[in-house]
């Protein structure tokens, strides 16, 4: 077979399994570790959801919908956001379903990228832009945010830009370190961009996950809403992950290009998820409220234990990440990763995985119960001492 696999498309023969999955799927061959690498909310989609999809199925309403999605649902996403961030964007025309937030990130670079556009990543970041830059004929160009404890600012962004840069991506609050911008930090950085002709691709997929100040999204502040995509969804914030329900915020002459993209790519998001979706945003429940308040005390407390074992790192202000440095025991995040598999059966995610500015870390999920947390930390802390370190 290997002179047809010859003819695969070499961008996607370059591709690699995310460094995530890989730990994943390793992890699943011990069956006696404690797992902290998974990124998604350990709640039950929320009772009152889960009735209205049953409805949907009970009415037949099973058919494709629009290619933007339900207009319903369409409305009550851009209520929900201007009722929270702010932002105004049209239901008619500015605003498309997805079929999770990795398809919006699909047909938003699909979108706007051409051969050989340049786009800002500010690593360590989520793993899933990257490939999808590179399947555009994009190229990604990181910038090290590391010594600002993982925030891009300004003055880091600025010598990245080149006549090439065809937009940067925003994932705060982030994936893998859960920090989130200052006020005054967003705002320097709109005014820096403001003056370029740059797209911004806001992933504010974590923006209900977030607890000691509100979120504030970069489309709100002057001169960027015309050049921001926002992206968001009910993965993390409702715990839909599996219903795959994203969606996109844009200008009316984006989005007019995007859903071109959408319908030849997915036609519409389930319908079913749609319509359960709607309940989601429009019941009035917060349902992510209880969520959070469970996460704030798990941040805390895995925080604590970290700084208690001598780890470094700021406390995280969002998501459910932590990001510690484990430079002082020697190892690449590889090594460290394995090795404490090995010796103490605690997994978690080696920091390379999120580009090479994530080396010298791991991430620590704590979307898990306290028990299984608190056995982790033990466990953790055993495998510190041994080190010696
Ligand atoms: N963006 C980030 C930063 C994420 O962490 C994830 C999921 N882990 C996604 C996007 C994709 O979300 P969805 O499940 O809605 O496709």
């Amino acid at each position: 077979m290997e002179h047809l696999e010859r003819l695969v498309n070499p961008r996607v023969k370059d591709i690699q399994i995310s460094g995530i999955r890989k730990i994943s799927n390793l992890v699943a061959t011990y069956k006696d570790a404690i797992t902290l690498t998974i990124g998604q909310p350990d709640f039950p989609t929320p009772e009152h959801i889960l009735r209205s999809a049953e409805q949907a199925i009970a009415d037949h309403r099973t058919t494709y919908t629009p290619n933007p999605g339900i207009l319903e649902l369409r409305q009550a996403a851009s209520a929900f956001i201007e009722k929270k961030y702010g932002l105004t964007y049209g239901a008619a025309n500015e605003v498309i379903i997805t079929t999770g937030a990795s398809q919006a990130l699909d047909i938003t670079l699909r979108t706007i990228l051409d051969e050989g556009s340049e786009v800002i990543l500010p690593g360590p970041i989520y793993p899933g832009y990257e490939p999808l830059v590179r399947l555009c004929g994009g190229v990604p160009v990181y910038v090290d945010t590391r010594a600002n404890g993982f925030k891009l600012t300004a003055e880091l962004l600025e010598p990245h830009i080149t006549g090439k840069t065809r937009c940067i991506i925003l994932c705060y609050p982030s994936n893998p370190t859960g920090r989130v911008l200052s006020e005054t930090e967003l705002s320097e950085m709109a005014r820096l961009l403001a003056q370029r002709d740059i797209f911004v691709i806001s992933d504010e997929i974590y923006s209900e996950l977030i607890y000691d100040a509100p979120h504030r999204s970069i489309a709100a502040l002057p001169g960027m809403r015309d050049k921001t995509i926002v992206i968001n969804g009910l993965s993390k914030s409702h715990s839909m992950t599996g219903w795959r329900i994203g969606f996109t915020l844009a200008p009316a002459y984006l989005s007019q290009h995007m859903v071109k993209v959408h319908q030849y790519n997915v036609t519409c998001a389930s319908s079913i998820s749609q319509y359960a979706a709607v309940e989601a945003l429009t019941s009035g429940m917060d349902d992510a409220q209880p969520m959070k308040e469970e996460y704030r005390k798990r941040r805390d407390y895995v925080y604590d234990r970290l700084i208690g074992m001598g780890f470094e790192l700021d406390r995280p202000e969002g998501a459910f990440y932590l990001f510690p440095s484990i430079e002082r025991f020697g190892l690449s995040s590889m090594d460290f990763t394995m090795k404490l598999l090995e010796e103490q059966r605690v997994a978690v995610v080696p920091g390379d995985a999120f580009s090479i500015y994530g080396e010298g870390y791991v991430r620590i999920s704590y979307a898990y119960s306290m028990e299984v947390l608190e056995q982790g930390m033990e466990r953790l802390e055993k495998f510190v001492k041994q080190q010696g370190s």
